[in-house]
């Protein structure tokens, strides 16, 4: 569905390197949950999944947006039927199900029905991810979303505490999605040009962990941002 599509803007090979130090939340923003909310984003391939896996072994919940998504359109959600009323019965094959690849492409060739996918679903996936996080039993949680800092996706960087972001070189990107997906190179380069920038993405985080290397290095720069989160919880604001 549209939410994973990863759409937005250029690359940037460019990175600054990242120097700042884990400066503990300044606020808690979210009312309806006790826990520190980690938003965690990056661009395609960057490693999302694997940096949330670590996050799960070590007992951390996992709120993954893209799976909300999905769960909000399973056969029968009032929110299917909410698009079935608005974009017609086609939106569902035979067996009730959601015809995402339809959806899919109906919404590429028309703007105004993009825009009423989204104002039918964002609002529900929100909602979902609220109700998911306050059911949250670990320290703190990491609320995965690809589209996090994008601006028709404020609703969910307004969810967090502070944000994670995972980052690769363009490089890297293509080679990792690309061995993992059946996606040609150029669908790739396409999702990546409709991202947004890494710089732009860097620019928003609180965190940054750097992924061009193997896994080990990958984990290494986890172990230090968990401990700083576990310490999150300790603070007077929490
Ligand atoms: P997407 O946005 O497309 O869902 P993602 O950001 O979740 O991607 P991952 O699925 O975590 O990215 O990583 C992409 C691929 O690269 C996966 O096959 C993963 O196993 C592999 N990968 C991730 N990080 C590394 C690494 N440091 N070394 C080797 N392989 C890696």
């Amino acid at each position: 569905m549209i939410y994973d599509t990863h759409l937005h803007s250029e690359t940037n090979s460019d990175i600054p390197k990242d120097d700042r130090d884990i400066d503990p939340p300044q606020k808690f923003q979210t009312f309806y949950v006790d826990k520190p909310v980690i938003g965690l984003t990056g661009g395609i391939g960057s490693g999302k999944t694997a940096v949330s896996d670590w996050f799960a072994a070590k007992g951390i919940d996992v709120v993954d947006a893209d799976v909300v998504a999905h769960q909000i359109m399973q056969k029968g959600s009032p929110t299917l039927q909410r698009l079935v009323e608005a974009l017609g019965d086609w939106v569902v094959d035979g067996s009730g199900e959601m015809d995402r690849r339809a959806v899919r492409e109906h919404v590429f060739a028309n703007n105004k029905a993009l825009l009423t996918l989204e104002s039918i679903t964002h609002p529900a996936i929100r909602q979902e991810i609220k109700n998911q996080l306050s059911q949250v039993t670990s320290d703190y949680v990491i609320l995965s979303a690809p589209l996090l800092l994008e601006s028709y996706e404020a609703g969910l960087v307004s969810l967090c505490d502070r944000v994670l972001v995972v980052d690769a070189s363009e490089e890297t990107q293509l080679q990792r999605a690309s061995s993992r997906d059946t996606q040609t190179v150029d669908k790739i380069k396409a999702i990546m040009a409709n991202q947004l920038s890494r710089q732009a993405r860097v620019e928003q985080a609180d965190d940054v962990v750097c992924n061009n290397g193997d896994l080990e290095a990958l984990y290494a720069q986890l172990q230090p941002l968990h401990e700083n989160y576990l310490a999150f919880k300790k603070l007077p604001q929490y």
